[in-house]
């Protein structure tokens, strides 16, 4: 059996599309973990179940999206067959034996699954261009939403609206701003969240030049939601820095400013000099930076590898 999966602690993007490509597939959709409440509210609207929760490769072929570094995915991925990887991130993977694999740096993976579609070119990763219900197509605009903050982050491209366009159209969904500002308010309902699983909420692992990393983000619509709970934040991360990290990052991301404060915690010296900054006290404001993926991994793995 087929089983295409998105990332460890899944957000929009790797549910939404892990649902639509097992559809194009004739796979089954599977998660890593629980769904945060973004992806419920989206998947609630357009009444579609959650993908089912797996734990190991084992016995089962397995198609990746939305991600392709080890420390993001099952962890035991060799034991299954992986066949393919769909993605809009930097490469994190080798493999022994040839797969499919498609990577575009746009927007979301969601994009990318909409261009085949709309190209009729699900064939070329293997799969069927059967028709796209308004239910499905609600999930993809939903996922190119959610990654592209409403098409303000920096790593937006105009394939991005395209594509979300036309999938606006078959969902039915008229006003993409408004829909959109819903979805945002869903992301960042923090206040309610207790502050260790804001920290979990977006937190993802890298592996840069042998050296353990952990960065985190939350995206808010209003800053003073999270105010309060940066301090306990801080703490929490402190503790997960006892689990081998060289350096844990934080990224409260105002979406409405369209810049971050990074707490950092471990390696300090790292973080000034991948991003030329000096650190007064635990975390400093980065105007622009909105992007994990484009903005903060690749000046890190630069410091890293020494390049
Ligand atoms: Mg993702
Ligand atoms: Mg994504
Ligand atoms: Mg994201």
């Amino acid at each position: 059996m087929l089983y295409v999966v998105g990332h460890k602690n899944p957000d929009t993007d790797s549910i939404c599309s892990a649902i639509v490509l097992a559809y194009f597939l004739d796979g089954v959709p599977a998660r890593l973990g629980d769904l945060n409440p973004e992806t419920q509210l989206v998947l609630r609207r357009f009444g579609v179940m959650e993908p089912e929760l797996i734990r190991s490769a084992e016995g089962k072929e397995i198609f990746l999206v939305d991600h392709s570094e080890k420390s993001q995915t099952l962890d035991d991925l060799e034991r299954g067959k992986l066949v393919g990887i769909l993605d809009h991130h930097k490469i994190g993977i080798t493999t022994v034996e040839p797969i499919v694999y498609l990577a575009k740096p746009v927007g979301s993976t969601a994009t990318i699954i909409g261009e085949l579609y709309f190209k009729n070119g699900l064939d070329i990763i293997g799969g069927e261009n059967k028709e796209l219900k308004p239910d499905l197509a609600g999930l993809l605009l939903s996922a190119i939403i959610s990654d592209t903050v409403l098409f303000r982050s920096p790593t937006t491209t105009d394939l991005d609206k395209k594509i979300g366009e036309k999938l606006a159209e078959i969902a039915g969904i008229e006003d993409i701003q408004a829909y959109g500002m819903e979805l945002l308010k869903a992301k960042s309902t923090v206040s309610k969240m207790k502050p260790e699983e804001i920290v979990e909420l977006d937190y993802k692992e890298y592996n840069f030049n042998g050296r353990k990393v952990g960065i985190g983000q939350v995206e808010v619509i209003d800053i003073g939601e999270i105010q309060e709970k940066k301090e306990e934040i801080f703490r929490i991360l402190q503790e997960k820095l006892k689990e081998g990290y060289d350096l844990i990052l934080f990224l409260i991301t105002d979406i409405m400013r369209g810049g971050s404060e990074v707490l950092v915690v471990g390696n300090r010296e790292a973080f000034e000099r991948a991003f030329n900054v000096k650190l007064e006290g635990n975390s400093v404001y980065l105007e622009g930076v909105m992007s994990r993926k484009k903005q903060v991994v690749p000046p890190l793995e630069r410091y890293y590898k020494g390049l």
